[in-house]
């Protein structure tokens, strides 16, 4: 079975000599959003958080703690479609518009 995958819109018309390509994101920042993250959080919209949408991709953010020794770790930060800064999800696989030269 295939399915129809609507992509969003480049970001604007390219210009001269160059072309948007579809690739695919750094797995190590973005992944797709568990069952349980897209039932039970909400996306992070700045700066209000008030999004009602379904999330679907979550994006690695690093924080640090302020202590004497100080730790950073990874926190996921979840979007929904329409505010994963124009990713979109093909077959499991998170996709963003590249501008690059014309051969
Ligand atoms: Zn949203």
């Amino acid at each position: 079975m295939t399915t129809t995958v609507q992509r969003p819109e480049p970001p604007h018309t390219p210009p001269d000599g160059f072309h948007w390509e579809a690739i695919e994101t750094d797995r190590d920042k973005w992944r797709l959003a568990t069952w349980h993250e897209q039932r039970y959080r909400v996306c992070r919209n700045s700066p209000v958080h008030k999004c009602a949408n379904m999330v679907t991709m979550a994006t690695a953010r690093t924080a640090t703690s302020h202590g004497p020794v100080p730790k950073t770790w990874v926190r996921w930060w979840l979007y929904c479609d329409e505010h994963a800064y124009g990713r979109w999800i093909e077959h499991t696989r998170i996709l963003q518009w590249r501008l690059v030269a014309d051969v």
